[in-house]
């Protein structure tokens, strides 16, 4: 398998990359402001389901809440409420850190000529921005799908066929990195290849159940397959 995935890759056109949680070390700071902005309004969501459910926008995250506890959509107000208390919630945390190991890997994508996208569920300016400085050089604003771009968020195929469109490839010529079980399904959905890299907290099983071809347990493990 650690041969396969060095020959996948380099017989591909093109590797899209999921953001929080496979380049950035950011899923502990989203996860603790989601639970502690639902803790505000008076709402039980531990940090494990934000995992679960990591890939969503604010607005179906908000919703999947609501429909759980009172069985309806959170209104506008109700998800303007809780959404800007997440949004405060996370500027007390230190800026996100992008892992060891994403740089590099494009830096080899990009010398083998394939291309790099990054598909979000995420709008905040403050994190896209993030993401065209660190990466600055390997990722550019036309090769990002973010939050905004899409109408129906991960699970939904969606965002991973708007980058499809976009790039110009098909499915076949594309390798998805993945942290999360929805980004998991999205992308097997577009029909993609999909690595899954465990950064989180959830088990391996929960990935695998998700659809993904592979998983690996970190960065390093990633990369040593490479
Ligand atoms: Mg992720």
């Amino acid at each position: 398998m650690d041969r396969g995935i060095q020959e996948l890759i380099a017989c591909k056109k093109g590797v899209f990359f999921d953001m929080d949680g496979v380049l950035y070390d950011s899923m502990g700071y989203h996860a603790d402001a989601w639970s502690n902005a639902f803790q505000h309004f008076g709402i039980d969501f531990p940090p494990e389901m934000v995992y679960h459910n990591e890939g969503r926008t604010a607005q179906s995250t908000i919703n999947l809440v609501y429909q759980q506890n009172e069985e309806r959509d959170a209104t506008e107000s109700e998800i303007g409420q809780i959404y800007s208390k997440k949004t405060e919630l996370i500027e007390f945390f230190p800026d996100a850190i992008p892992f060891k190991g994403a740089k590099e890997l494009m830096e080899s994508l990009k010398k083998q000529g394939i291309d790099i996208w990054v598909v979000t569920g995420s709008s905040q300016e403050k994190f896209l921005d993030a993401l065209l400085q660190d990466f600055a050089g390997l990722v550019s604003e036309e090769q990002i799908i973010s939050g905004k771009d899409v109408q129906h968020c991960k699970p939904h195929p969606e965002p991973y066929l708007t980058a499809l469109k976009k790039s110009g490839l098909k499915s076949g010529e594309v390798v998805v990195i993945e942290n999360a079980p929805l980004g998991i399904q999205s992308a097997k959905a577009a029909g993609m290849f999909t690595l899954a890299i465990n950064t989180g907290i959830l088990d391996d099983r929960v990935l695998w159940e998700s659809g993904a071809d592979v998983v690996v347990k970190d960065w390093k493990d990633l990369l040593q397959k490479i």
